[in-house]
């Protein structure tokens, strides 16, 4: 009986061939193209509130990257990831425009990502409220504004895609992946409310997807590859991509001509530990790029296509709105930032009557196939949705990607708004457009919507004749 099974064994291996990159059909048409993005004078950095000066050099380059792809169908998808703190809705809006006037891409065909690096700059689109999370810092001589960087950037990107198009070579795609162990949940309960400080019980996403681009010669070409978990190694004033930037970085020295790319996932309430050194934050690099390394020498999922996708959005609730005798008991508040929260909504209360109810959640599907499933969820996605997502959704493989097309504000679950904290609730001081909290509502609308999409993605089943 073993002998028999040893021979098949063999007969299969011989027939089928050992399993690896070579073997995959070649189906698409893949372009990458990258693009410097660090400020080229000092600007205000983003993310963290209590900096008191501008950027001062560097650590790392920041990257705009594009990774595009066309099926054997011509159904295009272009990817593009950030080193920068988010993405928001108006440079999601414009880059899109763009591209629909000048190559015909659809919206459903573009998904923009955010590292979130705390050590980028700060900037701003058009005169609409502050994008998240920025905090409006004062005009410096001598250093870049916010305004400048925003439009200079829209630019880039536009003419990043452009360049990630023209490069379109035949490719093959597979999928990969690995664990990283540094990602841990950052929300603790101590003295009945919960803090930003490491929890080794709390729940976790290590996953590294990886998405593995070949030519048709077989050799790498790219690699976009996920992690989720925030990009706060180090708080100081150079620009640096922390941990992802340092894994990219790493990664390309090993393999000389090759793009890597960074895609956060639903790293909302997860940070890095150990952290606050540059060392530690190179560290972290070596480890996210060496688990892609890891993620390479597993077996592939070959990826056939077809490429299908789809993007909506789902208005998600405010739950009720906090009353004008709230926001004037915090306009009271010593911390300038709540002081100015008050404000605001007070001003629109005087200006408009009332507040806003909703807001419109930008919910993106990607099909490669039957054999991947990548999800984009806009917002500081928490790590909830990516581990119920992963449960629910029909498919060999599921990728979760957060902080995509527009972020807004944390996206807490609906476990995290009961049991309170930074991300569901005291976060909300630096929005310049939430009101208060969200409704409890959100995460099964969310989660509804990505049902909604993906099962409507999938072919319908031939009636038999
Ligand atoms: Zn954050």
């Amino acid at each position: 009986m073993k002998t028999k099974c040893t021979i098949i064994t063999l007969l299969t291996l011989l027939v089928a061939g050992p399993l690896s990159a070579a073997t995959i059909t070649p189906a698409w048409k893949a372009g990458v193209a990258t693009v410097i993005l660090t400020p080229d004078q000092p600007m205000w950095m983003a993310g963290f509130a209590a900096r008191t000066n501008v950027s001062q050099g560097k650590s790392t380059e920041l990257y705009g990257k594009a990774l595009c792809l066309e099926d054997a169908q011509g159904t295009r998808l272009v990817i593009i990831t950030l080193d920068l703190i988010s993405v928001p809705r108006a440079l999601r809006n414009g880059v899109e425009a763009a591209l629909r006037k000048e190559h015909n891409l659809p919206r459903e065909a573009l998904l923009m990502n955010c590292s979130h690096t705390h050590s980028g700059p700060e900037f701003t689109l058009g005169d609409g409220p502050l994008p998240w999370p920025m905090f409006g810092n004062p005009a410096r001589a001598g250093a870049k504004s916010a305004e400048d960087y925003g439009r200079e950037l829209q630019e880039k990107l536009i003419e990043l895609v452009r360049r990630g198009l023209a490069s379109f070579a035949p490719a093959k795609l597979s999928y990969q992946h690995a664990r990283c162990g540094f990602a841990m949940n950052r929300r603790t309960l101590r003295g009945g409310s919960y803090d930003n400080f490491p929890n080794p019980d709390g729940f976790v996403d290590q996953d590294v997807p990886v998405l593995r681009v070949d030519g048709v010669d077989g050799k790498l070409r790219a690699v976009l590859f996920g992690y989720a978990c925030h990009n706060t190694t180090v708080d100081f004033y150079q620009f640096c991509g922390d941990y992802a930037g340092y894994a990219q970085r790493d990664f390309e020295l090993s393999h000389p001509g090759v793009t890597a790319l960074f895609m956060m996932g639903c790293g909302g309430d997860q940070n890095p530990y150990p952290r606050n050194t540059s060392e530690l934050a190179q560290l972290h690099g070596r480890t996210l790029a060496t688990a892609v390394e890891a993620a390479l020498q597993t077996r592939p999922r070959p990826l056939p296509g077809p490429l299908r996708s789809a993007y909506a959005e789902v208005e998600l609730n405010y739950d009720g709105p906090p009353s004008r005798t709230d926001y004037e008991a915090k306009l009271k508040s010593s911390d300038k930032y709540e002081a100015r929260y008050a404000r605001r909504f007070l001003d629109q209360l005087s200006r408009d009557g009332k507040l806003p109810g909703n807001y419109p959640f930008p919910a993106q599907v990607v099909q490669f196939g039957d054999d991947l499933t990548l999800v984009g969820l806009a917002g500081e996605t928490v790590v909830d949705y990516a581990l119920r997502l992963k449960k629910e959704l029909a498919g060999p493989a599921v990728w979760v990607a957060g902080y995509c097309n527009d972020v807004m504000g944390y996206i807490p679950s609906r476990r995290l708004l009961r049991e309170g904290g930074y991300e569901p609730c005291s976060s909300m001081i630096f929005s310049e457009v939430h009101p208060g909290p969200w409704a409890p509502s959100l995460e099964e609308r969310i989660i509804a919507k990505i049902h909604e999409l993906n099962d409507g993605l999938r072919p319908r089943p031939t009636a038999n004749k």
